[in-house]
C-alpha cells in the first residue's frame, strides 16, 4: 500500500495537488492574495452580496438581538423567530408551501435522499451531478443508477424498465459546466412515474430568471410538487447556509427524519438575519441579474472571437475547456501572472481530459474588467 507522502507526491506530479489561497480582504472582485491585488472570477457570490452594507448591518442587527450561536438543534431550541421569518419568506419566494432551513447545501441534499428513499428506491442521478448529491445516493440505501448528462431518453428508457419506487435528482445549473438541465422534461417523467424529482438549484437560484427565482423560473416553469427544490444561501444570496421547499408532508418529513438536520446545530440566527437582508435585495434588485446577463454576453462574444471552444452556457458560470491538467494549471498560472485569477478545475472534480477553466461572473464586475480577462486570455492565446 502506497504511503500518504507516496500519494501526495503522485499528485502533485499529475498536477492534482490542491492548495488554498489566503485572502487578505472580504470577498469581492479585486481580492488581496500574498500582498497582491487579484482581480477575481472565482467566486459563487454572483450577485456581489457577500459584503453588502445592508446584509453586513443586518448580520451585526442580529447578533446584537440574538447572540452569537444558536445554542442547540432546531428542534430542541435552537429555532429561533429569525429562522422561523426565514423560512417563510424564502418559500413565498420560491412559490411553495413551505421551506425548511439547513446549514448547508451539502448537508441538505444528504438530508433529503436519506429521509425519502429506502432500500426499495431506485435513485435515478444525472452523471454530472454535484458531489453533495453524489454522496446523498451513495450514503443512502437505495439503488442508484447515473443517466449520461442530461440524457432525458435514456432516462426516459430506464424509468420505464424499473419496477420500484423512483426517486431523480439533478443540479438545476451544473456547477462545473454552467449549463442548465432540462428541467421541464424531468419534471414530466416524474409525474409519469410517480418519482420525486430533486433540484439542487444552489448556482440558479437568484440568478436566473426575471425574479431570481432560479432554474425554474428560467425555464418558464414554476415550483410544483413532486418538485423537491434544494437552494443555498452562501453563492447568489451572499451569506450562508441552504434551505429545502416543497409541500407540507415533504418538509414534516424531514422535520422527522432528516438526519443532518436533526442531529446538527442549527445556523446562528443572525445568519438567518442577514439573509433576510439579502433576500430583499434579490427580489427587488433586478439590474444585478441584468448586469450579470450583459457581462456573460460580451464575454461570449469577446472569447470567441479570440477562438476559444465556448460550453453551451448561459449562466455566470462559464467554463474554458483545456483538457490536459497540466496546461490547464499553466494558463491559470499565466493569468494570476498577469494579476487575475481564474480557478483550474481538474480530477476529480471533473472527468479526465476535461480539466478547465471555471470563470465565474458576479453582478460587482465592471465590463473593463471583461476587458481586462479577455486581453490577458488573448496575449496567452497568441503565445
Ligand atoms: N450543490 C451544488 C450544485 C453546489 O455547487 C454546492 C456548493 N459548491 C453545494 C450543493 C453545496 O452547498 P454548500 O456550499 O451550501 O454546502
Amino acid at each position: 500500500m502506497k504511503s500518504l507522502e507516496q500519494e501526495l507526491a503522485e499528485r502533485r506530479a499529475h498536477h492534482l495537488y490542491r492548495e488554498r489561497l489566503v485572502l487578505d480582504s472580504a470577498q469581492a472582485t479585486e481580492i488581496r492574495v500574498d500582498g497582491e491585488t487579484l482581480l477575481s472570477f472565482c467566486s459563487n457570490d454572483y450577485l456581489g452580496l457577500a459584503n453588502h452594507p445592508q446584509v453586513a448591518a443586518a448580520f451585526k442587527a442580529g447578533v446584537d438581538r440574538h447572540g452569537v450561536g444558536a445554542g442547540a438543534s432546531h428542534l430542541v431550541t435552537g429555532h429561533s423567530r429569525a429562522h422561523h421569518a426565514l423560512e417563510e419568506e424564502l418559500a413565498d419566494f420560491v412559490g411553495a408551501p413551505r421551506a425548511l432551513l439547513f446549514s448547508t447545501g451539502y448537508m441538505a441534499n444528504l438530508g433529503i435522499v436519506g429521509a425519502l428513499t429506502d432500500r426499495h428506491h431506485v435513485i435515478f442521478e444525472d452523471r454530472l451531478n454535484h458531489a453533495s448529491l453524489i454522496d446523498a445516493a451513495r450514503l443512502a440505501r437505495a439503488k442508484v443508477q447515473r443517466y449520461a448528462h442530461v440524457d432525458v431518453a435514456q432516462l426516459a428508457q430506464r424509468l420505464t424498465s424499473n419496477k420500484q419506487p423512483a426517486f431523480i435528482s439533478t443540479d438545476g445549473v451544473f456547477s462545473m459546466d454552467g449549463d442548465i438541465a432540462p428541467l421541464p422534461e424531468l419534471y414530466r417523467l416524474a409525474s409519469q412515474h410517480y418519482a420525486r424529482l430533486l433540484v439542487d438549484d444552489a448556482h440558479g437560484l437568484g440568478v436566473l430568471g426575471k425574479s431570481g427565482r432560479g432554474s425554474l423560473e428560467a425555464l418558464n416553469m414554476s415550483w410544483a410538487p413532486p418538485t423537491i427544490l434544494m437552494g443555498t444561501l452562501g453563492k447568489a444570496l451572499g451569506v450562508f447556509g441552504a434551505f429545502v421547499a416543497a409541500e407540507t408532508a415533504v418538509i414534516e418529513t424531514l422535520i422527522q427524519r432528516a438526519r443532518t438536520y436533526i442531529y446538527t446545530t442549527a445556523l446562528p440566527p443572525a445568519v438567518a438575519e442577514a439573509v433576510r437582508a439579502s433576500l430583499k435585495i434579490v427580489r427587488t434588485e433586478n439590474w444585478r441579474r441584468e448586469r450579470l446577463q450583459t457581462l456573460i454576453t460580451h464575454f461570449r462574444a469577446g472569447a470567441e472571437q479570440l477562438g476559444f471552444a465556448l460550453a453551451p452556457s448561459s449562466t455566470p458560470i462559464q467554463p474554458l475547456i483545456i483538457g490536459d491538467a497540466s496546461a490547464t494549471v499553466a494558463v491559470s498560472r499565466r493569468l494570476r501572472e498577469q494579476g487575475i485569477l481564474v480557478p483550474a478545475i481538474r480530477p476529480p472534480t471533473v472527468a479526465e481530459g476535461s480539466s478547465r477553466l471555471r470563470i465565474s461572473f458576479s453582478a460587482a464586475h465592471e465590463t473593463s474588467h471583461v476587458e481586462r480577462l479577455l486581453q490577458a486570455l488573448s496575449a496567452i492565446k497568441s503565445v
